[in-house]
């Protein structure tokens, strides 16, 4: 007899991820117990879920955190723009349930995440870093979630704070500071994400570009993340952990 299949809870189901997680559920043999978007109640379907997928909203993080805890059930964050004010706490929260949070479900660009760890380890702060990344004009943060995390890994590997990000540049800003790292953020058209990481010295330059022409990517890694934290103990997890990346 087949195995019964994994009954999702989708929040944001009627946006471009929940319709691209849809999709991809179905290719993966995963039933989308219950589709949630405004207005919807997810606390009267979470009893017949396995896991809740969230690809909403940030203002929707918290409730859904709180929910999943109050009812034991693994969830799989995919939203992103959350301020940074509120990100410790949201992470505290999340370590209560089993929980994959990732600003990127993507292979490639978990790849990237770990190519710009070594890139930023091996060249030193002699060479320049600067985060470019492309998004669709109907994107409402930025930069984007997986912009954010290669930041972050370029701080921890440089061992600097936030306050060395550099948002953009205009007007007379002065030479470039040493220990400064750049964050551009292009808005237009149906891109579906691009992200460049240079590392400019003098002499040369390395960039390294993974560009998303199809967000069913990030939604099939999403599907796969929520597959593998079912029955996982309580805890904050990444892609890395769900690809066997660490
Ligand atoms: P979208 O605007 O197309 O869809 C969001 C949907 O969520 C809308 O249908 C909206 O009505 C619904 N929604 C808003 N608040 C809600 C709430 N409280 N409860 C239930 N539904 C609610 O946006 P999108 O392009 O699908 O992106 C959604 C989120 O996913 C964004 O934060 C985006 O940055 C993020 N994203 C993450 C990844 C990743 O790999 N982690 C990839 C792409 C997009």
């Amino acid at each position: 007899m087949p195995a019964t299949p994994l009954s999702v809870l989708l929040t944001g189901a009627k946006g471009r991820m929940g319709q691209a997680v849809t999709q991809a559920a179905r290719e993966l043999g995963v039933r989308i117990g219950a589709a949630i978007d405004l207005g919807g109640d997810p606390a009267a379907a979470i009893g017949s879920c396995d896991v809740i997928v969230d690809f909403s909203s940030p203002q929707a993080t918290r409730a859904l955190l709180e929910l999943a805890a109050a009812h034991n059930k693994p969830i799989v964050i995919g939203t992103t723009g959350h301020p940074a004010a509120e990100r410790e706490a949201l992470r505290r929260l999340a370590a209560r349930v089993p929980c994959v949070w990732a600003g990127n479900f993507s292979v490639g660009v978990n790849l990237l995440f770990a190519l710009c760890r070594q890139a930023a380890r091996i060249l030193g702060e002699d060479y320049d870093a600067e985060v470019v990344e492309m998004h669709h004009r109907f994107k409402k943060d930025a930069p984007s979630g997986t912009a954010a995390r290669l930041l972050e890994i370029i701080l921890e590997e440089r061992k600097l704070g936030p306050q060395a990000l550099r948002h953009g540049r205009s007007g007379m800003t002065g030479e470039r500071k040493k220990g400064e790292v750049g964050v551009h953020a292009l808005r237009g058209g149906d891109v579906v994400g691009d992200h460049t990481v240079m590392f400019a010295g003098l002499g040369e330059r390395i960039e390294l570009t993974h560009k998303a022409s199809d967000r069913a990517i990030f939604a099939r890694g999403a599907v796969r993340a929520a597959q593998w934290v079912v029955g996982k103990p309580a805890g904050l997890y990444d892609m890395q952990d769900v690809l066997g990346l660490k």
